[in-house]
């Protein structure tokens, strides 16, 4: 039997196993992925990946790659509703295509938009590409055709027994996650219960039939809903060749079911059935995400999602990029306990409250019917870390829905900077501090922001101090003039609600305690161990990699930055020639294997109350100009 180490093993190689291991390869954590299927497998399942979903992959580099791949912007993504076939059209619900959506995306700046519409491709297309990406990450090894079957935690890690077709392996983890679905074994075997609501089972097939498209008539849509002697749903896949046919379980056999209702506007009907099978409905919820601190659910393993038109595929890569980061930050040394505890109190509730919105959507979508994910981008923009014990807390309450806020917990409202580049994406990689004009004219403001830095500097945390002096960014940020972002996007802080001590601060939102902060920083003289973190050199030419494989764009205007990578961006040289004396400070973080050699003379500067030397020179150069 094989024996192997690794930091981080996934089970399941689906959308949220291959996100979050091209997430944990970029941040430079080493991990497998075991996915017991031979390859992923053509079946559809979902043909939508949502707006949060596609911000999450522009981080990653590849929402260009993956939109390409998808249907075609302009395709129509109306719903129709027939009487028996596809040549009687009772109704026609219009809605905006891709393209439509991302015109308005690009007038409109007041931080009510999503930087990235959804991208309309079949889950069998998004998930190949993404264990593509997984495969030429650095750190990162995939392997299907190995199947998880057991696993024990103990002595400070997982022990887990791996199946392939021609031996048992044994993998040594640190940190073992299922991403293994809706029957996951890793939740089994930590004998967690899933509660919800469990529907009867439908009849699907994936048709191939590469003529219907061009002659649906009366206009194309995505979904029809055929009422009648045949009820079912067709839906076109991201290619346009291939239909997803969904009917009840009692019936005539599915190619009969397509030959009525598809023969009736193309004859003759060249098709084939690709795939035929049956699936569960349901909408469950897993009541633990973990055990311990080493064993974590994600994706449908943890909220299983398996209805049309949910939000499961954009809950699981949101769960993904959640673990991710804090996963990278304790192994990389500089996160506390609090950070893992939090992946359960962030991501639980947001299960919840898009299960109860699919619930919604499904009773909608009988009358009228309603386009996957219709309705449901409210849910998928308008949560709030609010509970989570890693965000430091506001008073008051937060506003209700979708609003755009920079309230604790929420995720940062995209703005269109003045040069046309999201200031979404000068963000990301480590935490970033937003500072407004005027900010540093605040009596307290310069002293913070340094003690702030320091005290980052000290837990081993990357900050970045970003310039915002964009109207647009000041208006929907109104007020605030300092906010600090954490590496997922989401705020952890804004000055205005609450002016903490700045070691607190950092202490809380990267999960520690003020106890385990000042062990940690006593621990400087030599002893830590530097973790599994790969390198930072490695991450950096991994993004470079990526970026140049899988070139992001949004077709029609790229805004310019999207073309370049982030270490070509002028606003990043910015930071390197401008701003040394701070990246002396919050730059420590990117040299991990120097924390531990060096002994720490900024850690000094951070005592509570005590000011920092050499303020005015800081706060005279904008570390990064978001303008
Ligand atoms: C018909 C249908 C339509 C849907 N439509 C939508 C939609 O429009 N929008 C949307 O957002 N969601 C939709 N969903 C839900 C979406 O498909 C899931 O939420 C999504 O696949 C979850 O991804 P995941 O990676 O968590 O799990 P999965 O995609 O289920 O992946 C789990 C992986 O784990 C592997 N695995 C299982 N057990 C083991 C083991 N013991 N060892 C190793 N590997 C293992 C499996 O082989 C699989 O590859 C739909 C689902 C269905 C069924």
């Amino acid at each position: 039997m094989d024996t192997s180490d690794i930091p981080v093993l996934i089970a399941g190689g689906g959308p949220a196993g291959l996100t979050l291991a091209i997430t944990l390869g970029q941040l430079g954590v080493e991990c497998e992925v075991v996915d017991a299927r031979p390859a992923p497998s053509r079946v559809p399942r979902a043909e939508r990946c949502g707006s949060r979903a596609m911000e999450i992959f522009r981080q990653l580099g590849i929402s260009g790659r993956l939109r390409a791949a998808g249907l075609p912007g302009e395709a129509s993504l109306d719903v129709v509703t027939c009487a028996g076939s596809l040549a009687r059209q009772l109704e026609r619900h219009r809605y905006p295509s891709v393209s439509d959506m991302l015109a308005t995306m690009l007038d409109v700046n007041d931080g009510t938009m999503p930087l990235e519409p959804p991208a309309i491709i079949s889950q069998y297309t998004l998930e190949p590409i993404l264990r593509e990406v997984a495969e030429a990450t650095a750190g990162v090894t995939v392997r299907f055709g190995a199947e998880l079957i057991d696993y024990a935690a103990a002595g400070g890690g997982v022990t887990a027994m791996v199946h392939t077709s021609s031996r048992l392996r044994t993998i040594r983890a640190d940190y073992l996650v299922g991403c293994d679905g809706a029957d996951s074994t890793v939740r089994r075997v930590l004998g967690i219960e899933v509660r919800g609501e469990i529907r009867p089972p439908e009849r699907q097939a994936l048709i191939y039939c590469p003529d219907l498209y061009e002659r649906l008539p009366g206009g194309r849509a995505i979904e029809y809903h055929i009422v009648g002697e045949h009820p079912c749903t067709l839906i076109v896949q991201d290619d346009t060749q291939h239909f997803a046919l969904h009917a009840p379980m009692s019936g005539p056999p599915l190619a009969t079911v397509f030959e009525a209702v598809a023969g009736a506007v193309a004859q003759p009907l060249g098709y084939k059935v690709v795939h035929e099978g049956e699936w569960p409905q349901h909408l469950l919820l897993a009541d633990r995400y973990g055990n311990d601190g080493r064993v974590f659910l994600a994706g449908d393993a943890a909220h299983p999602a398996s209805t049309p038109g949910g939000l499961g595929l954009s809950t699981a890569v949101a769960d993904a990029a959640d673990l991710a980061w804090k996963l990278a930050a304790i192994i990389g040394g500089w996160g506390g306990p609090a950070l893992l505890s939090s992946y359960e109190a962030e991501r639980r509730p947001v299960a919840a409250q898009a299960i109860t919105a699919s619930l919604a959507s499904l009773a909608r979508a009988a009358d009228p019917p309603e386009p996957s994910a219709a309705g449901l981008t409210e849910v998928e923009f308008g949560y709030r870390y609010t509970g989570s014990p890693v965000i430091s807390a506001s008073r008051g309450t937060p506003p209700a829905g979708f609003q755009p806020t920079t309230w604790p917990g929420a995720r940062l409202p995209h703005i269109w900077l003045d040069d046309g580049n999201p200031l979404h994406d000068l963000l990301g990689g480590g935490y970033t501090l937003l500072r407004m004009p005027g900010a540093a004219a605040d009596r307290d403001s310069p002293w913070f922001v340094r003690e702030l830095a320091a005290a980052f500097g000290r837990v081993g945390a990357r900050l970045d101090l970003l310039e915002v002096t964009s109207a647009a960014a000041q208006a929907v940020y109104a007020g605030h003039r300092l906010i600090l972002v954490r590496p997922d996007l989401h705020v952890a802080w804004r000055s205005g609600d609450s002016q903490p001590d700045p070691l607190d601060l950092a202490a809380l939102v990267t999960g520690h305690s003020l106890d385990e902060l000042r062990k940690l920083t006593a621990a400087y003289g030599g002893s830590r161990q530097p973790g599994h973190v790969a390198g930072q050199q490695r991450v950096a030419d991994e993004r470079h990699r990526v970026d140049e494989r899988v070139r992001d764009d949004h077709r029609g205007r790229p805004p310019p930055a999207q073309e370049q990578h982030r270490e070509d961006d002028p606003h990043h040289r910015i930071t390197r020639e401008a701003a040394e004396p701070l990246v002396e400070v919050v730059g420590a973080a990117q040299r991990g294997a120097d924390r531990d050699r060096v002994p720490r003379a900024h850690a000094e500067f951070s005592q509570p109350g005590q000011q920092v030397p050499g303020d005015e020179d800081l706060f005279e150069q904008p570390v990064l100009q978001g303008g």
